[in-house]
């Protein structure tokens, strides 16, 4: 018997097959999870229907996170085909590509606005629509962020403010969602090729310096990441909440 048997999980951010979340979705399926999708536009339809029915997934509901309706309706639909949720995994992040270059200092007001909203206040506001889905005793809500969160990266720039939010976001909602049997926790994962870390200026330096020193002496993988998932929305891990779990082959570490 699997680990996530029966359970259900509901996954936002695959774009494509490179995407964290679709490593994540796998490991779920050999657990024995069930699976919905959400997907952004029509444009990702394309890419992402064919992956979630590889899986055989149940559901593949499009919900843009900036749309509060968009969320509401998505939630609705699970508890209208499912009756409940066990699993939420929020794997989503965007910033204005012009925002991930350049000093810090330039940052618009703008460009502010949409990397916090897309990249953290999103995790609250799927949260919210979970919380009332979640009535067995153990959910779990895992997000993604990075250690530029916590520390300053070149280029990173308004990113790393979005995933500070995000991951004091994970503590707050840990707090107000454990009374109700509900944990929330981050996988900050090292650099990993994706479409949204092309975004990123100098990604490859980044990557490369990470395997030149980092502990395990390389850059780690999706299903790597997708392990730690599989552990954190399992009960093995049910007495953990409002944790930043590193998954960067340890490079947060070290110091010099
Ligand atoms: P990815 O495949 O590009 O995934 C990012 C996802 O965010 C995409 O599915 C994207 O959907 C979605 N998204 C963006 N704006 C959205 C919106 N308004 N509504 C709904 N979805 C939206 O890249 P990834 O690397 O797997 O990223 C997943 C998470 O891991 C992110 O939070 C990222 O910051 C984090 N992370 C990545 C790395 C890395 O090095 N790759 C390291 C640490 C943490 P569309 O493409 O349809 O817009």
């Amino acid at each position: 018997m699997g680990l996530l048997e029966g359970k259900r999980a509901f996954i936002f951010g695959v774009a494509n097959d490179k995407s964290i979340a679709w490593a994540i979705a796998q490991a779920f399926h050999q657990e024995g999870a069930k699976l919905a999708f959400s997907y952004s536009g029509e444009s990702v339809a394309k890419r992402v229907i064919p992956l979630a029915e590889s899986l055989g997934a149940e559901l593949l509901i499009p919900c843009d996170v900036r749309n509060d309706a968009e969320i509401a309706q998505a939630f609705t639909v699970v508890k209208e085909s499912w009756g409940g949720l066990d699993i939420l995994i929020h794997s989503i992040a965007f910033a204005p590509k012009d925002e991930l270059k350049g000093s810090f200092v330039n940052t618009t007001r703008e460009g502010f606005a949409t990397a916090l909203d897309i990249s953290a206040y999103s995790l609250i506001a799927l949260a919210r629509e979970a919380a009332p889905l979640m009535t067995g005793s153990d959910g779990s809500i895992i997000t993604l962020t990075y250690y530029g969160g916590q520390k300053v990266f070149p280029n990173y720039n308004v990113m790393g403010v979005a995933k500070a939010a995000l991951e004091m976001s994970v503590r707050y909602l840990a707090a107000a969602m454990g009374p109700d049997g509900i944990r929330v926790n981050a996988i900050s994962a090292g650099p990993i090729k994706t479409l949204a870390a092309a975004g990123v200026g100098g990604f490859n330096q980044i990557a490369g310096h990470v395997a030149e020193k980092a502990p395990l002496r390389r850059n780690i993988c999706q299903d790597e990441v997708a392990g730690a998932a599989v552990y954190l929305a399992s009960p093995l891990a049910r007495g953990v909440t409002g944790e930043v779990h590193f998954v960067d082959s340890g490079y947060n570490v070290i110091g010099l």
